[in-house]
């Protein structure tokens, strides 16, 4: 590839991976109340995102957890999960990041926001996992 062809690549593949990449933000919640506040690097901000979403967030099962959220700054002092089905909500557990997943034993299924299975009604278990894993891997 020439030195041009290279310069002129730059800005628009600059511009996608912003796009792709959007924010991540570490920290744990300060508060579960009429609204989430989560403690990051910066300070507190309400959380805000999709309602799949925020129950994942108010999960008593992750409350002492450290997650990482993948979404964007709307204004100061906020943060926007992105959508549930971009898988956007982690713990880090031992070191590791995973993935915030909920999953029934005896029907096999997995889920991404809390409640009951849709197949034998039971509460799914909460399963952080290995993002890497594909949907239909058991947990390792
Ligand atoms: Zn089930």
């Amino acid at each position: 590839m020439t030195r041009r062809s290279i310069l002129s690549l730059l800005p628009a593949g600059a511009l996608a991976a912003r796009a792709e990449q959007g924010e991540r933000l570490r920290g744990r919640l300060r508060s579960a109340g009429a609204e989430l506040i989560f403690e990051g690097p910066n300070g507190p901000v309400a959380l805000s995102g999709d309602a799949d979403s925020l129950r994942v967030m108010r999960d008593p099962r992750l409350r002492n957890d450290e997650f990482e959220l993948n979404g964007h700054t709307p204004a100061a002092g906020r943060f926007s999960i992105d959508p549930i089905h971009t898988r956007a909500i982690f713990v880090w557990r031992k070191g590791r990041r995973l993935v915030v997943t909920y999953w029934c034993a005896v029907c096999a299924i997995r889920a991404w926001t809390p409640g009951k299975c849709q197949c034998c009604q039971e509460e799914m278990d909460l399963d952080p996992r290995d993002p890497s894993l594909k949907e239909t891997d058991p947990s390792d």
